[in-house]
Order: C-alpha cells, then structure tokens, then sequence
C-alpha cells in the first residue's frame, strides 16, 4: 500500500516520478504528490486523486530539477483531502518526507514535539510528525557535514517510532541527496548509470535500470547520483548484494487489453506453465521442490500444516487444504495471518508453516511469518515477487514465477498458488503413501492444464453475454463443495471487489441452514457444480433454489451441462480434469464474470473504489 519513488540523477525529476508513481498507482490511489528541489527551493505538487490528477497539476505548474521525492496514498491517518496528500514538511518547511506505513505513537510523539518547542501540522497524518521530529533533531544536532547529520537526525528520529515505515526524505540544502529507510513496508534502491533510485516496488524503476538493491528492515540508505551508502538504524555498516530484476517494462505494460486484470486472467495458460516449470519429474512420480530448503527426511516427518495469508491467498490456501490433505494425508489447518499472529494456534514441532502470499509484503502475513518463526518452526513462503521480504524472511519457500500482476484484483497469482500448493500436496503424498500410478495422473493432468485454461478464456464471450443480462441485479450468492467450496468465497470476493455488488460464498449445503432466506428472483446463485464426485449433492441444492424461483448460474464441466439443462439458467462448461485441479479451471469464468459486470456498471476495474494491492499495513 502506498508508492513511494525517488530520482537523483541528471534528468529532470519530475517525468521520473510521475511515471514512476503511474506504475505504482495500484499501491494506492487517495493523492499523489511530489517534492523536487531546485536550488535551495523545495517545489511541491500535491492533491488529492489520481496521478491523472496530479500530472494536470504539474503541467499546469511545472517543477524543474534533478532530484526529488514523490508519493502514491492509500490513507490509513486522515481523511483524504489535498493536506494530507504526501509530501509533509518539517517546521522549517526544509525538510520534506514521504512515507508508507503508520507510526503507531504518533500522537505520543506530537505531544512531545509541542511540550518542546513550536510546531504548526497542516495535516491530520501520522507522517507530518515525524517529519517534524526529524527537522526538530536536525535544528539539534551540529557538524558542518550536513548529510551526516540528516542521515543521523533521520536515524534518531526513527528510533523513536513505534510502527511501520518506508521512507524518503530530502533537505533544500543538502544538493542532490535522498534518504530512505525502512522497517515493515518495502523499499528498493534502483543502481542506475550517474542516477540512482528509489521505490517501494522495482516496477516504478524498471524502465530505468534492472539493477536493485531490496533494503533489510532497519537500513538507512544515503542515495547520491553516482553512490549509495547503506547502514543500519544503529549506525553499522555493511554488505548489499545488487540483484538482477526478473522482468522488463515490456511486462508491465498493458498492451491491448483495456484492463490489466483481462490481460492478466488471459495470461493464466503461461502463468500456470511457469508455476509448474522445471517442477515436475515424471520419473520418480513426484514434484521437484527444491527452494523449500528440506531433506527428504525433514519431509517425511512432517506431522502437520498449517497455511496462511489474506483475501484471495487465503482462499488458494483454503483449497490447499484440500489439496494436501488428500493427496498427503497430512493434517492441515488454514489461519487468518491476522489473526494467527495473535492467538495461540496449538502446534506441534513437526509443523510446517506456509505464508502465502503474492506481493510478499503483506503486513498480516508477514506478522504470521515472523511469529512463527520466532516459535522456532519451520516457515517456508508461497510468493510471486522475488526477494520480497516474506522471501527473505522465511526459511525457504516455492515462487510463483507469475510475472508482475497490476490489477488490484488478484488472478493469476491465484491460479499459481493452486499450482503450487498441487505440487506441495503432490511431494508431500509422495514421501508417504500416495501410489506412482496416483502421483503420474496428477502430473499428467497437470500438464494438460494450460490447453485447457486456454479452453476456458474461449467463454469469455459467453461470460461477457451472462454479465449484461444480470447488470441489474441486487447481488450475488456462490455455492460449491470441497475443492471448489473455496472458489465460491473467491467468486465472492472478485465480485465485491470490483463490482461493489454485495456477495457472499458459502458452502453449497449451508443454504438450508440460513441462507436460502436470501433467494429471491433478483437475486443469483452461482453454483460451482463441475461434473465431480458430489455433484449429484450439489444437484439437489440447485433444485433447492429453484424451487424458491432463484435464478441459477451453473459452472459446470463433463457431463453436468446435460443434467443442468432445464434446470440452470445459465449453464457455463468447462473441460474435465481431476477434482483436486478442477478449482484452477471453475474459478476462471468467476473471474470473468466479475471483470464484465463491472465494466458494464462503469467500475473503475483495475483501481476500485478503497482498496489497493500490497497490503503493508496491519
Ligand atoms: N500513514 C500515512 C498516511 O495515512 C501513510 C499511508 C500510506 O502508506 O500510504 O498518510
């Protein structure tokens, strides 16, 4: 959440920035603003909306000059009004801060700074205080070094934080020098060639330079154009290893698709193909998961899992369960990272522990991960981008190989999580009792699922149709059992998510023990039914509805369509697989469905309404 980029270099700032923060826009999208130096002048832009809005701004008002800082918002401390709009000065207005995360004694340290001395906010924000608790440090301390002592007065202040943080900070007369630190949101130096660069997500950078630096919680970086120096919070200092970035600008470009999240629920054949790249051996029956950092015997002995992670992580997590329960045997559990981080889950030692997680930088997740492993058990991370933090952190982990995924509403990397967690149950079962012959079919229908991900995208048209003829309903409801129990909460969740429409996934055989209450005739149940072991169960609830005139919208596969008719409204079929993948294919027109409602309700698809992707705070 939040975007944050930097520049000092010898091109103007201002395009840098502003492209930069386009980029990290799905971070957040409350106000944008930037702080260039020119001169001994700090020249802000800044107002609420979006970068469009801002970009107006600054045309209309240009800010000139080589270095300088700017700011994507999702606001968690103050409403969302120009004011509160980053960057926030220090009482000297000569000191200029952006900043992801939430000081938590931010009100403790306000009183401080005003028992102190004389402080003006402008602002209802966290941020603006510790702007001014570092310029109040500054105005403190002496040395004719002025970088050493912003660098020392950021430290000092920072010490002082309770909370989350990425940050960059720039003085009016300190010439072509940022600061940044971090501790719980993320922050990358990007090497240029004479220019160096700052951001919360290499893909603010990427056209600029491939060359990264991912900072360590607790690193201060003083960035100049043609060096960077890193040290920890207490002042040591020491070695950075400068990473290849993955992918290009090409990839994060949208090409033809009107949205990133089409091109992205389109990209799934290939996404899905590389989760299971290199991954698989036909020979020994099993999957080949060699960054899980385990010996075969560490494997066997595994007693129990527990997966965790958030929004649509959770619900890959939920079919994980499944997955690796069936195929393993192993007794599964999936927590809330929210809440797992809090409570006292009972565990044994064997337990491993999975955070799941795309970005990698999930706040709750990242919390679950570090309590885990402060317990001391095994902790391995499901992630999509390489050398997030949840990566780094965790004892080793299995990556998603997805490619860059903009759209706030997460879809591929749903579908690679499947993936993964297939292989997980697959390895696992193997080291126990699943057969060759059981470990061969999963692999061989593993292979066959990206021609039939590509089978399905050929319904998007049918989808599309479906979606016009429901645009005017009050809601939504989504059933399915097992496997595909969890891809009704994850239709759900698409469809809140960029719909608004209310929407809810239960269990199909809760409907009589509540829910049936809500059937009405303008109101829809999406029925996850594929032709599998419980779709006679699944069967019997449809006729439920439809007994009580609910109209039915049917995700079938096989033979389902033939007992469908007559009965479903709207039938929807897929190619057969096996029930533990089914989930890969059934949530693909959900997917859809959601996308094309909302671009007929005019939904701002990629960016809705309040939410962001990458979810640092808590
Ligand atoms: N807490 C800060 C604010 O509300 C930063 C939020 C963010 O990460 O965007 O302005």
């Amino acid at each position: 959440m939040c975007g944050i980029v930097g520049y000092v270099g010898r091109s103007e700032a201002a395009p840098i920035l502003l492209d930069g923060l386009r980029r990290l826009e799905y971070r957040g999208y409350d106000s944008a603003g930037v702080a260039i130096v020119d001169g001994d002048r700090v020249e802000t832009r800044k107002c609420a909306g979006r970068i469009a809005a801002l970009a107006k701004l600054m045309a209309e008002k240009p800010a000139s000059g080589s270095f300088g800082i700017s700011h994507t918002r999702w606001a968690t401390h103050g409403k969302v009004n120009d004011e509160n709009a980053h960057p926030h000065f220090d009482a000297s207005g000569k000191i200029a801060l952006v900043h992801n995360g939430v000081i938590e004694n931010y009100q403790a340290l306000k009183e401080q700074l005003n028992r102190d001395g004389n402080h003006d906010f402008h602002s209802q924000t966290d941020t603006e205080v510790l702007a001014h608790l570092i310029g109040s440090i500054y105005q403190q301390l002496d040395g004719k070094d002025s970088k050493a002592r912003l660098v020392n007065a950021v430290r000092a202040a920072l010490k002082q934080v309770i909370g989350t943080y990425g940050i960059a900070v720039v003085h009016a007369n300190i010439p072509d020098f940022i600061i940044g630190a971090r501790r719980g949101s993320p922050l990358v130096l990007g090497v240029g060639k004479d220019e160096n660069f700052l951001a919360s997500d290499v893909s603010a950078i990427v056209a600029y330079t491939r060359d990264a630096v991912y900072l360590n919680d607790f690193d201060v970086v003083a960035v100049e154009r043609d060096k960077f120096e890193i040290s920890s919070l207490a002042g040591e200092t020491g070695d950075h290893q400068v990473s290849k970035v993955e992918f290009t600008a090409e990839d994060i470009k949208k090409g033809d698709y009107p949205h990133y999240m089409l091109k992205e629920i389109f990209e799934q054949p290939d996404s899905v193909r590389d989760a299971m790249r290199g991954r698989l051996s036909l020979e020994d029956c099993t999957a080949k998961l060699g960054g899980l950092n385990m010996t075969p015997e560490q494997l066997r002995d595994v007693g129990r899992v527990v997966l965790t992670g958030c929004g649509t992580a959770l619900h890959a997590a939920m079919v994980g369960e499944y997955l690796i329960e069936q195929l393993a045997s192993i007794p599964t559990e999936v927590e809330y990272a929210s809440e797992f981080r809090h409570r006292n889950t009972p565990m044994t030692p064997d337990t491993l522990v999975f955070a799941v997680s795309q970005s990698g930088e999930t706040a709750d997740t990242l919390g679950a991960l570090r309590e885990s492993r402060r317990k001391g058990y095994r902790t391995l991370g499901i992630c999509n981008n390489v050398a997030s933090t949840i990566a780094r952190e965790s004892d080793g982990g299995v990556y998603m190989h997805a490619g860059p995924e903009i759209g706030v509403a997460a879809t591929k990397s749903f579908t690679s999580q499947l993936v993964i967690l297939t292989l997980i149950g697959l390895l696992l079962g193997r080291m126990r009792n699943l057969s060759t012959a059981e470990g061969t079919r999963i692999i061989k229908e593993l292979e066959t699922l990206p021609g039939q991900i590509e089978e399905v995208l050929k319904l998007s048209d049918q989808v599309k149709a479906i979606a016009k003829k429901y645009v005017d309903v009050g809601g939504m409801l989504f059933f399915g059992r097992q496997f595909n129990f969890p891809i009704a909460v994850e239709g759900a969740l698409k469809m809140k998510e960029i719909t608004y429409l209310f929407a809810e996934g239960h269990p199909s055989a809760e409907l009589k023990h509540g829910i049936i209450a809500l059937v009405r005739p303008d109101l829809p149940s999406i029925f996850i039914a594929p032709d599998d072991a419980v779709f006679s169960k699944n069967l019997n609830n449809i006729e439920q509805i439809k007994a009580r005139k609910g109209p039915i919208i049917a995700i079938t596969s096989g033979n389902g369509a033939k007992q469908l008719k007559g009965l479903a409204n709207e039938i929807v079929s897929l190619p057969d697989v096996a029930d533990c993948l089914s989930p890969i294919l059934t949530v693909i027109p959900l997917q859809l469905l959601a996308y094309h409602l909302a671009v007929e309700l005019g939904r701002d698809v990629d960016k809705p309404r309040n939410l962001a992707k990458s979810v640092t705070v808590e």
